[in-house]
C-alpha cells in the first residue's frame, strides 16, 4: 500500500471520508475537496488485479449507449440529427428540398435530446474522425461512433480483452497502462473516457495527457460517478461506484471542472446521464420495495428515469457526462 497526497491540488491535509466493506479507506482532502482511496494499492498491484478479472468486469456493465437496441426509424432519426446539426454530411445526400423537410421533422428530436442531455454525447464531424477510446473494454462505445464514420483506436489494460475487442471490433485495440504509453501528440480529434478517470493512479496527469493526443478544439467526451449525489447520499457504502479498490478517486462535479480546467480543457456541455437506474432500484429494494417489481415493470422504470432526470436537474446526479474542449 502506497500514502499519496491530494492529485488534484498537492495538499496532504484530509479527512477520514468512509470506509469500504472491504477495508479500504477514503479521504477528503481539506484543500479542494477530492475524495481519494488512502492508502491505495501500488499500480503494479491494480494491473495485476485487471488482468485477473479477465472479461468478467466488462460484462456486467449494462451496454446504454449502444445502437443496437435502436430500432430502424431511431436510427434515421439519430442519422438525420448528426447530418443536420453535428456536420455528419456523408451520412445522407439529401437535396435541399429534402434538407428544409428533414429540419422541420427532426428538429423537435434535436430539441428533446438537448433536454434529455442525450446530445453530449454528439461530437461535431470534421473531417479525418479519429478518435481514442481510452479503457474501452468489451467495445461497447465503438458502435455508436464507428458506424457513423469515426476511425476508432482503443487501449485497454487486459489482454484478453485487448485481443477480443479488437477481433469483435474490428479496430485497433493497445494493450497497455494509459499513463504510461506513448502516444503521438496532437493527433485525435476525440478521446473518450467512459468510466476510466477514477481508476487511474493520477488523474490530472491522465488528462494532461489526453489535452496532449488532442488536435486544438478536439473534444473529450468523460463520464465518472458523482459523489455528491443524492444516491451516495442514501446509499453511502451500498452505492456500487463505491467499488474499492477499482475505484480510486471520487469526484464531486466542482473537483471535476477543477481537474478539467487544469488539463487545459474548457467545458462546453455538462451534464448527468439519467438512464442508469440501478442506484435508485438498490435504494427502493433497500427501503422495503420488492426488487422484482422494480426490475420488471415497465412503467416503474419510466417512473424512476423521469425521477433520475430530475434529480439531475437539481445538480443530485450520479453520473457525470462532460463534454470538453481542447483549449
Ligand atoms: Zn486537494
Amino acid at each position: 500500500m502506497e500514502n499519496i497526497a491530494c492529485a488534484l491540488c498537492g495538499n496532504k491535509d484530509s479527512a477520514h471520508f468512509l470506509s469500504t466493506k472491504n477495508n479500504f479507506n477514503l479521504v477528503k482532502c481539506n484543500g479542494c475537496g477530492l475524495v481519494f482511496m488512502n492508502p491505495r494499492p501500488p499500480k503494479e498491484e491494480q494491473i495485476d488485479y485487471y488482468e485477473g478479472q479477465d472479461l468478467s468486469y466488462v460484462e456486467e456493465k449494462k451496454d446504454i449507449i449502444s445502437q443496437k437496441s435502436f430500432k430502424k426509424i431511431n436510427a434515421w432519426i439519430n442519422n438525420s440529427i448528426l447530418e443536420l446539426f453535428y456536420g455528419y454530411s456523408h451520412l445522407a445526400k439529401s437535396s435541399f428540398m429534402i434538407k428544409i423537410i428533414k429540419y422541420i421533422f427532426i428538429t423537435p428530436f434535436f430539441i428533446r435530446n438537448v433536454i434529455t442531455g442525450k446530445d453530449i454525447y454528439s461530437i461535431a464531424f470534421k473531417g479525418e474522425g479519429k478518435m481514442l477510446d481510452i479503457g474501452c473494454g468489451k467495445g461497447r462505445n465503438v458502435p455508436k461512433y464507428k458506424n457513423i464514420g469515426w476511425k476508432i483506436s482503443g487501449i485497454e489494460p487486459s489482454k484478453a480483452v485487448a485481443f477480443k475487442t479488437s477481433h469483435d471490433m474490428g479496430i485497433e485495440v493497445i494493450c497497455g497502462d494509459f499513463e504510461t504509453i506513448d502516444l503521438s501528440k496532437k493527433s485525435f480529434d476525440a478521446v473518450l473516457m467512459i468510466d476510466v478517470l477514477e481508476h487511474l493512479h493520477n488523474p490530472l496527469e491522465s488528462l494532461k495527457k489526453v489535452s496532449s493526443l488532442l488536435k486544438t478544439n478536439g473534444v473529450a467526451i468523460v463520464r465518472l460517478p458523482n459523489i455528491d449525489s443524492l444516491e451516495f447520499r442514501l446509499l453511502k457504502n451500498d452505492w456500487r461506484f463505491i467499488d474499492a479498490p477499482n475505484h480510486l478517486y471520487h469526484f464531486s462535479p466542482q473537483t471535476l471542472k477543477k481537474l478539467l480546467k487544469e488539463s487545459g480543457f474548457k467545458i462546453r456541455k455538462f451534464k448527468f446521464d439519467f438512464r442508469d437506474i440501478s442506484g435508485l432500484n438498490r435504494y427502493f429494494y433497500k427501503i422495503g420495495f420488492n426488487e422484482k417489481f422494480i426490475n420488471s415493470n415497465k412503467f416503474v422504470r419510466k417512473i424512476l428515469k423521469v425521477l433520475n432526470f430530475f434529480i439531475g436537474v437539481f445538480g443530485q446526479g450520479s453520473i457525470m457526462v462532460v463534454h470538453a474542449v481542447k483549449i
